[in-house]
């Protein structure tokens, strides 16, 4: 097969001097779907590239627009496999969740994705594409999503070589020029790797998903918990903060008397002390089949106050897509009318 243009690093685009910038530019910042539309490029030029390279990885997209003005894409990838992104479009800022894999191996029993198994690893650019896709589809430039989330299917960190070629050419002022403070990678909590990512070139901003303060809960619902301590993650968070000079956030999904006892709260609040973090309360989004529900509104405030008088910073996080199916942990592939898609992960 002809290789994927959006796989390289804006470094190593073929072409050379103005040529190659143009034909960056209408990739990254135009963001054209064939190489025919590049029409400051000579007509032999452009037969040139379309003979050498391929400028898509997708065979077919779904769209599943939300009522909250969120759009769901379902990506059919060349394999037949299939995996999905986010649109989040706001008042202020658009935000984009990309997905890192097909499916996920870490098979958090709350999660949607989890429960489909892992699929495969996705490459750098069919999650670059997931972004110029949906920028083409809202008739937008791909500059104009400056907000990017790594909340989609998959662990990115078990990805680790695609997900970082991504980001760089996220990154990369000659691709798609977002910045390091508006990219944000979400992970399960894998210690050895997260201290690798600090060492990077690239600091993103890091999101864990702690999801409980007490090893024995955190075990009976993240089966990676078995082998990487709280302990572990936060010396590893310290790590990253330290270098990275950021706030790390601390994902907490909300699950009715299983993570959300006062006591918890209080917990998170003495393992928090002294890093600079944040925390942000997930209520759960449910999924046919699901066997947690979310803990109830006023028992998400409780937690809240404490985590407040704590002084420990926190947020809820209102969940985009419910109705699409595209809310975070619902990423499986169903349609909204809650028929599956044909294919499945596995
Ligand atoms: N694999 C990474 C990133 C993808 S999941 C990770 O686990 O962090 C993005 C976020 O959604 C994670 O915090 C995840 O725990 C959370 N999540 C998964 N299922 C959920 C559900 N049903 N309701 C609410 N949040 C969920
Ligand atoms: Fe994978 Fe994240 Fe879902 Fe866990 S929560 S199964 S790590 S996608």
């Amino acid at each position: 097969m002809k290789p994927y243009l959006l796989d390289l690093h804006p470094d190593q685009y073929p072409l050379s001097g103005y040529r190659r910038n143009q034909l960056l530019e209408w990739v990254f910042k135009r963001g054209v779907g064939s190489f025919g539309e590049m029409d400051n490029l000579p007509k032999a030029l452009r037969d040139d590239l379309e003979r050498d390279y391929r400028l898509s990885a997708f065979s077919k997209v779904e769209t599943f627009p939300s009522s909250d003005g969120s759009t769901k894409y379902l990506y059919t990838l060349l394999d037949g496999r299939q995996m999905e992104a986010v649109l989040m479009p706001y008042a202020d800022r658009t935000t984009i969740c990309v997905s890192t894999m097909v499916g996920c191996p870490a098979g958090c029993s709350f999660c949607a994705t989890g429960k489909l198994g892992f699929g495969r690893n996705l490459s750098a650019g069919e999650v670059i594409e997931q972004i110029l896709y949906a920028a083409r589809d809202q008739g937008i430039a791909p500059g104009a999503i400056r907000n990017l989330v790594f909340m989609g299917m998959g662990e990115p960190l078990l990805n680790y070589d695609n997900t970082l070629t991504a980001a760089r050419i996220m990154l990369h002022e000659d691709g798609l020029g977002m910045s390091q403070r508006r990219v944000t990678l979400s992970t399960v909590g894998l210690p050895k790797q997260i201290v690798k990512l600090a060492g990077e070139d690239v600091t993103v901003k890091l999101a864990i998903s702690l999801h409980a303060p007490d090893e024995e809960t955190r075990k009976t619902i993240i089966p990676t918990a078995h082998a990487h301590t709280i302990h572990g993650i936060l010396e590893a968070a310290r790590e990253y903060q330290r270098r990275s000079k950021r706030r790390v956030t601390f994902e907490y999904a909300m699950l009715s008397g299983v993570n959300d006892a006062l006591w918890q709260a209080e917990l998170l609040a003495d393992l928090l002390k002294g890093l600079i973090s944040h925390v942000n309360l997930i209520p759960m989004n449910a999924w046919a089949g699901a066997d947690f529900t979310s803990s109830s509104e006023s028992r998400i405030q409780a937690f809240y106050d404490i985590l407040e008088a704590r002084g420990i910073p926190v947020s809820v996080r209102r969940s985009r897509g419910r109705d699409a199916g595209a809310a975070c942990g619902q990423l499986a592939l169903k349609r909204p009318d809650g028929r599956s898609s044909e294919i499945s992960a596995a």
